[in-house]
């Protein structure tokens, strides 16, 4: 049990214990699979909170992990034991629409910063499911629907409030605190908290085309293929994923599409809304689909597309990657092999298609490790009976393994499981800029404090 006395004199937010009766509630993260204990969960009001939780923990010796929007599948926004620094309760939003800014605290989630920027026709560039922490997103590079018109998250920033192990307030951005400001643009939560980030917008919307059709598995070789070309040649107005995927049995399809197998093309036209439906007449013309959602939706919509499938602590989930060199034809029949064994209909492979804007940033601009692949696999596990925990997880584990013949080391971040590769695994996944981390990191958390992430060690240790 951890004596709170002397943090509670001062802090504002709430501090939760286990003895508290919303204990169990407050301790639940988006993966039902992760079960973890802290001795406390300190929910912070805002940047005072956030600074005094964290000279506690140092002083005190705590362990400490943070949490923004909960979503990493690794579970790493709660620890077992010790202290949770919460920012979940920080999700204030100020948008200065005529300089096209928005400033977010460090708990908000993307569909918190859609609302409020999508008001004046304006967004940020986040990720594909709204209810996705805007902190943990951007800080490991984020990828949505815009990566390749405006790039990714991080590439969106202007600057950042931290908090660092030592309690210190900074501002990191390309003139205050340089190095910093670089580490923290796909980093991760390595170097601090952030309580506030301040974001570059764009004029996006308020419509949108989007693409989602959807075709039978059977056809996926013409499908996948066709994609793949259509996807290297496309302006940078599209974004696109392709998924393996079964429609799930709810009321969200029509009762002849449920629990089919699918290749599903899912796009975004970030521009003109007439000649987003031209551009993608070839994708939804290339056989007859089992369905065709495609049309003009808001953006807000867009943005909440995938919601549904991925609901808070109900569903187990595995999410882990691996960048793929090309989609030439023995990758694609490799990738075709392993849809069709996927152990639960429930698990997705995702495809990612990057290029544009999120490409030509030279890749030792930003810390994101992975900018100069054209393709990104993701085995996104999510299975419900958790009786299947153990071999959906050794399934993607061995698929993983075995598309490793046609991988580079790279991966993305926000996508790498529990973390098991330790060391090994940030090491690839940032590759030529993984020693300048382990510099910034050594300069601004020589300790380790934050270590319940992505973790790059600091030189000392
Ligand atoms: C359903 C689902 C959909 C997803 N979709 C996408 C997507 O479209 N695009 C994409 O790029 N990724 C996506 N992801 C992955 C997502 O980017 C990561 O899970 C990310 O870690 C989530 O951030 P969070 O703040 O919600 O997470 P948390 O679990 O709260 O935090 C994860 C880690 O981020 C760090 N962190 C969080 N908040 C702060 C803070 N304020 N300051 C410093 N460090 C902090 C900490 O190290 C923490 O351990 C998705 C994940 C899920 C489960």
């Amino acid at each position: 049990m951890i004596n709170i006395e002397e943090l509670q004199s001062t802090f504002r937010g709430r501090l939760i214990q286990p003895n508290d009766s919303d204990y169990d509630e407050e301790r639940q993260v988006w993966n039902g699979y992760i079960d973890k204990h802290p001795a406390l969960i300190a929910k912070c009001s805002g940047m005072a909170d956030v600074i005094d939780a964290v000279n506690f923990a140092r002083k005190n010796d705590i362990e400490v992990s943070v949490r923004g929007g909960g979503h990493n599948v690794a579970g790493s926004a709660l620890c077992d034991d010790g202290m949770v620094i919460d920012l979940s309760e920080m999700r204030g939003i100020h948008v200065d629409a005529s300089q096209k800014l928005a400033r977010v605290q460090g708990g908000a989630t993307w569909g918190d910063l859609d609302r409020e920027t999508q008001v004046f026709g304006l967004a940020a560039p986040g990720g594909v499911v709204s209810t996705t922490g805007v902190a943990g997103l951007t800080l490991g590079g984020g990828l949505g629907w815009m990566r390749k018109k405006h790039g990714l998250s991080c590439d969106n920033l202007q600057s950042v409030e931290i908090v660092t192990a030592d309690g210190e307030l900074l501002t990191a951005s390309d003139t205050e605190n340089p190095d910093l400001f670089w580490a923290l643009r796909g980093g991760g939560g390595n170097f601090g908290i952030v309580t506030s980030f301040v974001f570059h917008l764009h004029e996006v919307g308020p419509t949108v085309m989007m693409c989602a059709v959807m075709y039978p598995v059977e056809i996926a070789k013409t499908v996948l293929s066709t994609w793949k070309d259509f996807m290297i040649a496309s302006p940078d107005e599209i974004s696109s994923q392709l998924l393996f995927w079964a429609l799930p049995d709810t009321d969200d399809f029509p009762d002849e599409a449920r629990g089919k197998h699918v290749i599903a093309i899912t796009a975004m036209y970030v521009g003109d809304p007439d000649e987003g439906e031209k551009a993608f007449r070839e994708l939804r013309e290339i056989n007859t689909p089992v369905l065709d959602l495609s049309g003009k939706i808001p953006y807000s919509v867009a943005q909440t597309m995938f919601d549904p499938f991925f609901p808070k602590n109900e569903r187990h989930y595995y999410f882990k990657s691996q960048d793929l060199a090309s989609l030439n034809q023995e990758t694609m029949d490799a990738l075709i092999e392993g849809a069709k064994n996927r152990p639960v209909p429930s698990m997705l492979l995702a495809i990612w298609h990057y290029g544009g804007e999120m490409n030509r940033i030279a890749s030792t601009d930003t810390a994101f490790g992975s900018r100069n692949t054209t393709f990104l696999m993701s085995v996104d596990s999510v299975w419900d009976d958790p009786a299947d925990s153990e071999k959906v997880i050794s399934w993607s584990r061995n698929f993983l393994d075995q598309m490793k013949q046609f991988s580079g080391d790279g991966m993305y971040v926000n996508f790498s499981g529990f973390g098991e590769e330790g060391e090994d695994l940030v090491q690839k996944a940032y590759g030529d800029n993984y020693e300048r981390l382990t510099k910034i990191k050594t300069e601004y958390d020589p300790d380790n404090f934050f270590h319940l992430n992505q973790n790059i060690k600091p030189v000392s240790e």
